[in-house]
């Protein structure tokens, strides 16, 4: 869903795994409101252990958007009767995201299987998924995002690595999914500006995500810096977004186990505002 900017002054959204070592899902969304953050992006974890009902009522009555709901996904399987269920919690997923109001639900795609070296089979497992899913998610408006990760989680996260391998996703699967854009995982690819360019075209980008790349990251999953703190040109990718018509919520993500973590949430939320005004 495309949204102007001038509808939408701010479009800072936070994904609460931000903050997710200190604070629970009702605090997070207490802090966004103190620090005027006017959108969320939750995970499954945090809204069943606050409970779905609460979480969406609690949601609506702090006025807050939910521009993406974490996650779906992980579909490859050893066998058929694994990848069933796969699709059964990713079912569940899509009426969570509904309850909550979630304007699309976030994919990461999954890997290899256990003891599994066919990364092409793993791919074409992940198009299936993804096309059993939209058979469900479609009828209900629930729009689906393919989130591409580094590739340094191609084994064991998403096998889906760059943007360009999204969009050819996207044009297989027709109308109901589209992209998330997030720098983290796609600032080193030559042919972004390009594939942003397409996928723009196409009106499928759902959600573009910050956080900093550090040099060096110390641990592949939990050391993402704050925006600033590393080398990835944010404006720069911002402006080929932004011209390949999204205008919509700029999401911040950052999972740091030994620094942000760590930290007095309503100090990182301070943080993240002063650096989403000077660096993004
Ligand atoms: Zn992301």
């Amino acid at each position: 869903m495309m949204r102007n900017l001038a509808a939408h002054p701010d479009p800072l959204s936070l994904n609460t795994a931000t903050v997710r070592e200190r604070w629970t899902l009702p605090q997070i969304i207490e802090g966004c409101a103190r620090h005027n953050i006017r959108a969320i992006a939750p995970w499954r974890d945090q809204v069943a252990a606050c409970g779905l009902d609460t979480a969406a009522n609690l949601i609506r009555s702090h006025g807050l958007r939910v521009n993406g709901y974490c996650r779906g996904g992980m579909f490859p399987a050893a066998d058929a009767a694994g990848r069933a269920k796969a699709i059964d919690d990713n079912r569940r997923a899509v009426d969570e995201a509904l309850t909550l109001g979630a304007e699309c639900l976030i994919l990461v795609v999954g890997a290899l299987p256990s003891g599994s070296k066919d990364i092409a089979g793993a791919r074409q497992q992940v198009h299936d998924g993804i096309a059993t899913l939209l058979d469900y998610a479609r009828p209900r408006g629930m729009k689906l995002a393919i989130e591409p990760l580094h590739p340094m989680y191609a084994a064991d996260r998403a096998c889906v690595n760059t943007l360009g391998q999204a969009n050819d996703l996207c044009d297989a699967l027709g109308a109901g999914v589209g992209v998330a854009v997030d720098v983290y995982h796609v600032w080193w690819d030559p042919l972004l500006e390009r594939e942003i360019a397409r996928a723009g075209r196409h009106g499928r980008i759902l959600g573009f995500h910050v956080c900093d790349w550090l040099v060096p990251t110390s641990d592949m999953l939990l050391d993402r810096g704050m925006m600033g703190d590393g080398i990835i040109d944010i404006p720069r990718i911002r402006g080929w977004v932004e011209a390949a018509g999204y205008a919509d919520c700029i999401e911040v993500e950052i999972f740091s186990a030994n620094n942000w973590w760590k930290r007095d949430p309503d100090e990182v939320l301070q943080v993240v505002r002063d650096r989403y005004a000077t660096v993004c």
